[in-house]
């Protein structure tokens, strides 16, 4: 019987030479990554089986029901012991969901053809002469191993023989850096399926500093994931993982719910102390990072109302940030979608301004109340002049048409200096505070103003 092991968190099957991985007629409800041994795919006629292809290490098998949507059209068993790494239906359809339309066509008239020379080669196949009993046997010393014909026992030694004079063609594995990436992408997001029921996700928070007087004026929510074996892994490594699988909605609704709670909280503690209250804007707002298929979401739109109720926040104390890039794939939902936002209560910010090619026009009907100015215009400031132009004209740009803005990436008090005199309203990077988990940002608050600390 195939085995389940959970090393590392992952889920592998490991089967014995000559069991049965899946049946012709069964549902297909995954396809399998080959780490290590051989599976052959065969068709089952009678007392015979046909062998078709032969996958090794390396190799995909088993995404043809799926992509088709129909059993399995033919069956699977290990050649010799192997390991197999499951992909399941709904990791490949959420990934189909997402594909370009025309791409969806292709592939389900590929399925088309495929299955077609299949029943082709099925019928040449069964055209040919049977063969006597002793030299089915004769053949059958030939093949080290053979799989049990009955379903109903799986692990049984071996019964039938695979057709003799067929002969086996072994597929080509995949490329082994793509192989790597596809193994590497499935684990990830295997273990991001149970990270937020575990309570692996955390967010962090970076501070958004006044540049002309030094307060608090919010924060930026920030996630990261805490692996039990991996430890802390960056958002430029999942988030790309998630948005790609679809579990980023999910996890946006989280973080979302999360940064108010969090938002709420502060609030209360920091506007409640005399100290505090004096550096820190009642206005206090939290930043949320929204990827593209979030604004497709139109649950997550209605709750933002829900949550500034629910922890007791001002409008506009929650800001959803969205990249110029999102804006570009789809401008009219995404304006839809934050005209609704904003309807709602929250404001608008466009992330990473200025690094998304993007023509300037959609400024002029984007709900967006706030330009955050990317690091990468930041950073070089003061080596090249011309940076330092473009800054300030980002600036100016932002001041016409009524919108604040956030320098990224401040790194030094020479620019936190020449910031403040171009007259950018907020700033945010290293040289204030790192992102940091929420009881930080208290003691950080307090350490910084509270006399009585
Ligand atoms: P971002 O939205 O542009 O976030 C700012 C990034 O710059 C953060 O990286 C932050 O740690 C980093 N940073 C802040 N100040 C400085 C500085 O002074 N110098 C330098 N070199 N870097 C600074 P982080 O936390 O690694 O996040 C990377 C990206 O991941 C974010 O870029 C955002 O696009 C994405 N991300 C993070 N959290 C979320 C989330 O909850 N949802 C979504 N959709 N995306 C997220
Ligand atoms: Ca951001
Ligand atoms: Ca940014």
């Amino acid at each position: 019987m195939d085995q389940y092991i959970n090393t590392d968190r992952m889920m592998v099957r490991t089967f014995k030479a000559g069991e049965w991985v899946f049946h012709e007629g069964d549902s297909g409800d995954c396809a399998y990554l080959v780490e290590s041994g051989e599976v052959q795919i065969v068709l089952e006629r009678g007392s015979e089986l046909i062998p078709l292809v032969c996958y090794g290490e390396g190799s995909l098998f088993g995404e043809m029901s799926i992509i088709g949507d129909q059993p399995r059209s033919a069956s699977a068993f290990a050649q010799s012991d192997c390991k197999l790494r499951k992909i399941s239906r709904e990791q490949i359809n959420r990934r189909l969901d997402q594909a370009d339309p025309i791409l969806k066509v292709c592939m389900s008239v590929l399925i088309g053809h495929l299955k077609k020379s299949l029943a082709k080669y099925d019928q040449d196949q069964s055209k040919e002469p049977e063969l006597s009993l002793d030299e089915k046997l004769r053949l059958a010393a030939d093949h080290a191993v053979l799989p049990s014909k009955q379903v109903e026992s799986d692990d049984q030694p071996a019964t039938s023989q695979t057709k003799p004079n067929t002969p086996v063609v072994k597929a080509d594995p995949i490329a082994s850096d793509m192989f790597a990436r596809a193994l590497s992408t499935i684990n990830l997001e295997n273990d991001l399926d149970t990270a937020l029921q575990d309570d692996e996700l955390v967010l962090f928070y970076q501070p958004i500093i006044e540049a002309n007087t030094g307060r608090l004026a919010g924060f930026e929510a920030l996630m990261r994931w805490i692996h039990p074996e991996r430890g802390m892994i960056s958002p430029g490594d999942f988030i790309p993982v998630a948005e790609r699988s679809g579990q980023m909605v999910a996890m946006t609704h989280w973080a979302v719910k999360q940064a108010c709670k969090d938002l709420g909280e502060m609030r209360n503690l920091f506007l409640s102390s005399m100290d505090l209250s004096a550096n820190v804007s009642e206005n206090m707002f939290m930043s949320v990072n929204f990827s593209s298929r979030d604004f497709l979401d139109a649950d997550l739109m209605n709750k933002v109302q829900e949550l500034l109720q629910t922890y007791d926040l001002p409008k506009n104390s929650l800001k959803i940030e969205v990249t110029e890039s999102v804006l570009v794939s789809s401008p009219k939902e995404v304006t839809n979608a934050l005209n609704n936002c904003r309807d709602h209560g929250a404001s608008v910010a466009i992330d990473d301004f200025g690094t998304g090619y993007s023509s300037l026009s959609y400024l002029q009907t984007l709900p967006a109340d706030t330009l955050k100015i990317d690091q990468a215009f930041i950073r070089p400031m003061h080596e090249d002049e011309r940076h330092m132009a473009l800054v300030e004209s980002i600036i100016h740009l932002a001041q016409r048409l009524d919108m604040v803005t956030v320098a990224e990436g401040v790194e030094t008090e020479q620019d936190a200096q020449a910031l403040a005199s171009l007259q950018c309203d907020y700033l945010q990077g290293y040289y204030f505070a790192r992102p940091m988990p929420v009881t930080d940002v208290i003691r950080w608050v307090n350490e910084k103003w509270n006399s009585e600390f």
